[in-house]
């Protein structure tokens, strides 16, 4: 048989954009944009709240009738609902032929070629499986931003998440293989990688720590720009902060996840750090990266959530002055404590809560964002604007979107930019120079 074709759908956050790309660089298949042309559709889910679950059952739900009229095409399904229910969604999904785990794609050219050959649907969501890291980074022509994977599954257990159950225990990725990969992505012509793990700033490997590992990337030739994500608060160390200031290639973002600001609803949660220690780390990487842009996660209607901790968070928002927040309702999910607890906070209210939280921080966002018109920004060009062809994209260190008029050939660049005007979500602004392909943000 000749080139086959792959259908891939992905749902939910970095991890399982960073996984897709796996699955499309393990498949020797051509992408496919029509699953009516496919051989092989997978289906990447998220299972971080009970809606991302439905999306995930409804888009399986869409294909059966496809699967009826290609019998031979090979459905699977990948990703945090797969390892949650495995088995479960052969029985539920009669048309579904292969369900793989976080952990195991690596196997997948060998689990579809069971499924052809032996005529059998399988379930494949092992932990044990041997990381597999030496693969060749799939990358988009292109593409000049990309995310490297430094970590799998978390250690912590905050009462609300599913991720420990559905990505497994911490394990941290080798640094011969972080740099390989980023290397090799360097080389394809990205410059600017996210270092990505579940609790990124955890990471260790040997004698190295996180911080280390900003310094050993930020060695490497042509690469304009590090970011990582997600990072959690405990796991700020004093020599961490100081190579997020020294290492000039990191960016001056941080995403650091509160969940609440109030003490109470943190412990119910599991965080292990206070409102005020929150506060604090803030304030000391602050001190040593004035510029810092901070942005957020936050739980509303968590159990037992009242309206003084509701006013504990919406001050924190405040306080702190995030840059942005990506700000959700408490969903239930199965394997976990906060599933149990019994003082649940109306939907009604949490609705109410969210809105207001949501109004509070796009005022702040909006008054950031204004505040650059007028300032010089170094912004990396991502590529053409979808919306103009005349102008282009990219993104300030601060992770803020820039459009600015101008031409294919800044792709890859960081352009000196005079921000004009500042909207919700974007900023506009107009080139001053042009400056050399290889310049380190400073
Ligand atoms: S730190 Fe907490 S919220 Fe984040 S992935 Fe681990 S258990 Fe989930």
């Amino acid at each position: 048989m000749g080139k086959k074709y792959l259908y891939l759908e992905t749902y939910g956050c970095q991890m399982n954009v960073y996984d897709s790309d796996k699955v499309r660089s393990v498949l020797d298949a051509e992408l496919t944009n029509d699953p009516g042309k496919a051989d092989i559709v997978i289906i990447n889910t998220c299972a971080i709240r009970e809606k991302a679950d439905q999306k995930a059952f409804s888009s399986l739900g869409r294909f059966k009738h496809l699967k009826v009229r290609k019998p031979n095409m090979i459905l699977g399904v990948g990703g945090c609902v797969a390892q949650l229910y495995g088995e479960r969604l052969l029985e539920n999904f009669p048309h579904l032929d292969l369900v793989f785990g976080t952990r195991t794609i690596p196997l997948l050219p060998e689990l579809i070629s069971r499924v052809e050959r032996e005529k059998r649907r399988r379930v494949e969501i092992s932990f044990d499986v041997e990381e597999v890291f030496e693969f060749e980074p799939y990358h988009e022509e292109g593409r000049v931003t990309a995310f490297v994977s430094v970590q799998q599954g978390c250690n912590k257990r905050c009462s609300y998440c599913i991720v420990p159950h559905v990505r497994g225990e911490e394990t941290n990725r080798a640094v011969g293989d972080i740099l390989n990969e980023t290397n090799k992505l360097v080389k394809k012509g990205v410059r600017e990688v996210t270092l990505i793990g579940q609790t990124v700033n955890s990471w260790k490997r040997g004698e190295y720590k996180f911080g280390d590992l900003l310094k050993i990337v930020g060695e490497i030739e042509e690469l304009l720009r590090i970011r990582f994500t997600t990072s959690y608060p405990r796991d700020f160390t004093k020599k961490l902060i100081e190579s997020i200031r020294d290492v000039p290639q990191v960016c001056h973002h941080l995403h650091l996840p509160v969940q609440s600001g109030s003490n109470r609803v943190l412990e119910r949660m599991g965080r292990t750090y206070t409102r005020e220690w929150y506060i604090d780390i803030i304030k000391r990487i602050r001190d040593a990266v004035p510029d810092m842009a901070v942005t957020t996660d936050i739980i509303v209607g968590f159990p037992g959530e009242t309206e003084s901790d509701f006013e504990d968070t919406m001050r924190l928002l405040e306080e702190v002055g995030f840059d942005g927040t990506f700000s959700f309702k408490f969903s239930p999910r199965p394997e976990t404590p906060a599933a149990e607890y019994y003082d649940s906070v109306s939907d009604k209210t949490a609705g109410r809560r969210l809105t207001e939280l949501q109004e509070f921080q796009r005022e702040i966002t909006v008054k950031k964002n204004q505040s650059r018109v007028g300032e010089i920004e170094e912004v990396l060009i991502e590529g053409e604007s979808k919306n103009d062809p005349n102008w282009v994209t990219g993104r300030t260190s601060h992770n803020r979107i820039v459009n600015l008029p101008g031409g294919a050939d800044l792709r890859g660049k960081l352009a000196r930019v005079e921000i004009t005007e500042g909207f919700q979500n974007s900023l506009r602004g107009r080139l001053i120079e042009n400056q050399k392909e290889v310049s380190h943000v400073s």
